[in-house]
């Protein structure tokens, strides 16, 4: 897709944020650009209006910023997964490992109905540590985590098994 270079062209990349040794990856310059964000969101849109999805459910907080325009797009309702005690009703939580410590995510209980179709979106994937808790969550609740999908991740995460299986769809590779 000759879409793709200009999307990772247009992500910078950082050395050393948010610490030493660290090469991140920072998309809030694919969203300055518009060419290379609308890119980045028909691409998504193209594979999954077709799909019978009904649910985009988001990461917090860089899900946030591609999740709901692919929802509004597609039909499907905008799931938020949250960092602990940001939403005011009942939640469920997962708990996911970090390099040092464990961090957690939570739903609200309601948002997706048992039977949905739902994929789960974030700007990157390292470990698939937090997708991983992502797909749980949805899973308690009883909807079909069809895939996730990530604009950017490592070639080796692809198919990886800590996303329980579940397929991963990814658009560029770190640079
Ligand atoms: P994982 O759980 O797969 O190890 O890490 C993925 C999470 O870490 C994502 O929620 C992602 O937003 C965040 N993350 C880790 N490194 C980077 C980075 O270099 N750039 C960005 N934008 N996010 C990162």
């Amino acid at each position: 897709d000759p879409r793709l270079q200009g999307i990772s062209e247009a992500i910078r990349v950082v050395p050393h944020f948010p610490k030493p040794g660290i090469m991140f990856q920072d998309i809030t310059t694919l969203l300055l650009d518009h060419k290379a964000f609308k890119d980045t969101v028909d691409i998504f849109v193209d594979r999954y209006r077709d799909m019978d999805i009904s649910v985009v459910a988001g990461v917090e907080a860089r899900g946030f910023m591609f999740g709901p325009a692919i929802a509004l797009a597609i039909g499907a309702k905008f799931v938020p997964l949250r960092k602990p005690r940001k939403l005011p009703g009942k939640v469920i939580s997962e708990a996911y490992e970090l390099e040092y410590g464990t961090d957690c995510l939570e739903m609200h209980v309601g948002a997706v109905e048992r039977g949905e179709r739902a994929i789960v979106i974030d700007d990157l994937v390292a470990t698939g540590g937090t997708l991983s808790a992502a797909i749980r969550l949805l899973e308690r609740s009883e909807a079909e985590v069809v895939e996730c999908a990530c604009v950017i991740g490592l070639r080796e995460v692809k198919g990886q098994c800590r996303l329980n299986g579940k397929p991963l769809y990814i658009l560029v590779e770190p640079r």
